[in-house]
């Protein structure tokens, strides 16, 4: 059965270029205009996923995120203007999956979801978690906590492992500031965004053949840090 999508935006030119996109993709789609057209929707016809725009004419996108997660965990792709990060790390707070940022194109709108497909099919079907994961040259095996690149092993300290470690597992997604500094430490306090920051330039150092460059772990700036799917 193709998947069906819920595509919620104000603005008509958006809403069917997304669903002229997701069209010749063959997932079946749904329009909703506003924020309590796309709740009631939303209840009826349980859609595998939904891309949200955030500024709705009658509630804001964040609400949206909120009282759909009250009772559902279907996949969320937020659409969001350029320089709106505070907002973007609101929206994956509350539980959204991802973002797009305004403008963007059909190649990047189709491989958000592709990536939201992957990791809801992989924990809806794998409670067992993999044993080992690779990109490129570097490999992590998570039964043996051993990290290796080219084959040779990386010596890393069991904070830049536990980075490392949250980030692949969601391979392709981006994790907040605040979702990694709780993953590691536990809380969150103003000092962690600093040691997460240094933690992370440790973990480059270690992995990147040139740091201020990185291939594996993108900086997703003013919102958090995303491993890639591929090379
Ligand atoms: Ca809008």
């Amino acid at each position: 059965m193709n998947p069906l999508v819920i595509i919620v935006e104000d603005e008509k030119t958006i809403r069917r270029f997304i669903r002229v996109a997701l069209e010749t993709q063959q997932y079946k789609c749904l329009e909703a205009e506003d924020g309590m057209t796309a709740l009631s929707l939303a209840a009826s016809y349980k859609p595998d996923v939904m891309v949200l725009d955030l500024g709705l004419p009658d509630m804001d996108g964040l609400e949206v995120i909120k009282r759909l997660r009250a009772w559902s965990n279907i996949p969320i792709l937020v659409v969001s203007a350029r320089g709106h990060e505070r907002e973007k790390v609101e929206a994956l707070d509350l539980g959204a999956d991802d973002y797009l940022t305004k403008p963007f194109s059909i190649s990047e709108l189709l491989a958000r979801i592709r990536v939201i497909f992957r990791h809801h099919l992989h924990e809806q079907c794998e409670n067992s978690d993999n044993p080992s994961w690779n990109v490129g040259l570097l490999q992590i095996n998570y039964e043996k906590r051993l990290v290796t690149l080219s084959g040779e092993e990386v010596h890393l300290t069991p904070t830049e492992y536990k980075l490392l470690t949250l980030l692949s597992s969601h391979h392709g997604k981006v994790l907040t500031h605040r979702y990694l500094v709780q993953g590691i430490w536990g809380e969150v306090t103003a000092d962690d965004t600093q040691s997460l920051r240094v933690c992370m330039g440790n973990l480059r150092r270690k992995l990147e053949e040139n740091p201020a460059q990185p291939k594996f772990i993108i900086t997703e700036v003013g919102v958090g840090y995303r491993m890639v799917d591929e090379l």
